[in-house]
């Protein structure tokens, strides 16, 4: 994948709550084009995969839990800069911390809970990518 392309997730807490069009509409208003887009849910070994880096913290358990209990929305997003510009778009993991404007400062209740994920590397961002979409979805 292109260095220009990033992986995010909208989170089951932000689709419970009914927040998927206007997370959408911040991030395609913000510069970025959607190169690929669905609702799926993670089953719990998808969320263990997932997040396989995580799995000797002590909220993975909590996190594999989350992650999986309902829908997501997973999206690949096209931009210059795009990592970075999109961590900078969501804001700190912990949304107390998150600046003014950011989607998790928006829409995020908790450091577990907080919306949306976003690839913190190129090549996590391909890794994450291919996990979620066949090549013949992204676009
Ligand atoms: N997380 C958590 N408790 C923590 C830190 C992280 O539940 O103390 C969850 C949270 O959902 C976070 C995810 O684990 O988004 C991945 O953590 P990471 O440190 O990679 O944060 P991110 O890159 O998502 O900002």
């Amino acid at each position: 994948m292109a260095t220009n392309r990033t992986f995010t997730m909208i989170k089951p807490d932000a689709v419970e709550d009914g927040h998927i069009g206007a997370i959408l509409e911040k991030i395609t208003s913000s510069g970025f084009k959607i190169a690929a887009l669905k609702l799926t849910q993670m089953t719990v070994a998808d969320a263990e995969e997932f997040y396989a880096v995580h799995s000797e913290r002590p909220f993975f358990g909590e996190l594999v839990e989350f992650m999986s209990r309902g829908p997501i929305v997973a999206a690949v997003l096209e931009k210059e800069n795009a990592v970075a510009d999109f961590r900078t778009l969501i804001g700190a993991t912990n949304p107390s911390e998150a600046a003014d404007g950011t989607i998790r400062k928006l829409f995020a209740k908790s450091v577990g809970e907080n919306a949306v994920h976003g690839s913190d590397s190129d090549e996590n961002a391909a890794i994450e990518a291919a996990f979620h979409f066949a090549g013949r979805e992204m676009f």
